[in-house]
């Protein structure tokens, strides 16, 4: 049994594994974060939400509709972007809801940010180390977005976060957001040249997220998405980080880096009620 990160809860449903946020939950607000365990009669499966991986593409429309069951979110609600690994974020508008949900051929076009104000919208962040944020405005709208180190270097985070505040008027200080499952900095190494990257990063936060080991370069992903966060005003005591390495717990994630290639990936999912 893997220990769980306080603040979070792991839900051994019928169908799946996930795990969640209390806070997010205790707000009413649905969400998930996925992992590879699907169970079926007791017989476990890999839960594959991405169209990139070993799985068929029924299999991952079938996990992709177990997911909304679970959160009784509409299928047709759920929308998926192409991510690329760039900072760019965009807004949902209703014509866009339901983009990738069935085929990647209509996701929304290379954007690894979402956000939405439309009610039953729901946004569905792919990842197999890469770090899942979802965001909560209690305001009526959401955002998510994919983190790599890529995408956070390139600003993701504030971009997710600007759209939110500039298109829909978002109160900074009001935001809750939540971290899921990603590499983590005991086994997220990085050559030196990335190293350089995140230390020189405007915001300052690569600072304090390079970690050096006999001559190599730890980061941490999530600690400077986190001061990311906050450098862009969000409160400290509203972003949660459920700290979990998914290159560490081959039960429960798939792991870009430890196996190697894309064998699956997990699904960060939060939906507006109706
Ligand atoms: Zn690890």
């Amino acid at each position: 049994m893997t220990a769980v990160s306080a603040g979070f809860e792991r839900i051994d449903d019928e169908r799946c594994v996930y795990f969640r946020s209390s806070r997010l939950h205790g707000l009413g607000v649905k969400h998930l974060f996925s992992t590879r365990i699907s169970s079926r009669g007791g017989v476990r499966t890999n839960f594959d939400m991405g169209f990139s991986g070993g799985a068929a593409a029924d299999t991952v429309l079938q996990a992709r509709r177990i997911a909304c069951d679970f959160l009784a979110a509409d299928f047709s609600g759920l929308t998926v972007a192409r991510q690329v690994h760039s900072g760019r974020a965009v807004v949902v508008e209703s014509g866009d809801v339901g983009r990738g949900a069935r085929s990647a051929r209509d996701a929304i076009l290379d954007a690894d940010g979402m956000v939405t104000d439309v009610p039953g919208a729901s946004l569905l962040i792919l990842t197999a180390d890469c770090l899942p944020v979802l965001i909560y405005d209690p305001a009526g709208r959401i955002g998510a977005f994919h983190a790599g180190w890529r995408g956070a270097l390139a600003g993701i985070a504030q971009n997710t976060i600007d759209l939110m505040v500039n298109r829909f008027g978002s109160d900074r200080d009001n935001l809750v957001a939540v971290l899921g499952p990603a590499i983590q900095r005991c086994c997220f190494q990085v050559g030196r040249d990335v190293a350089e990257r995140f230390m020189a990063a405007s915001s300052g936060c690569g600072q304090g997220v390079v970690h050096s080991d006999n001559g190599r370069s730890f980061v941490d992903l999530p600690g400077f998405v986190k001061c990311e966060l906050i450098a862009q005003g969000m409160a400290r005591e509203n972003i949660m980080d459920i700290g979990l390495c998914t290159s560490c717990l081959p039960e429960l994630f798939y792991s870009y880096r430890r196996d190697g290639r894309l064998v699956g990936s997990m699904g960060a999912m939060i939906a507006l009620g109706k």
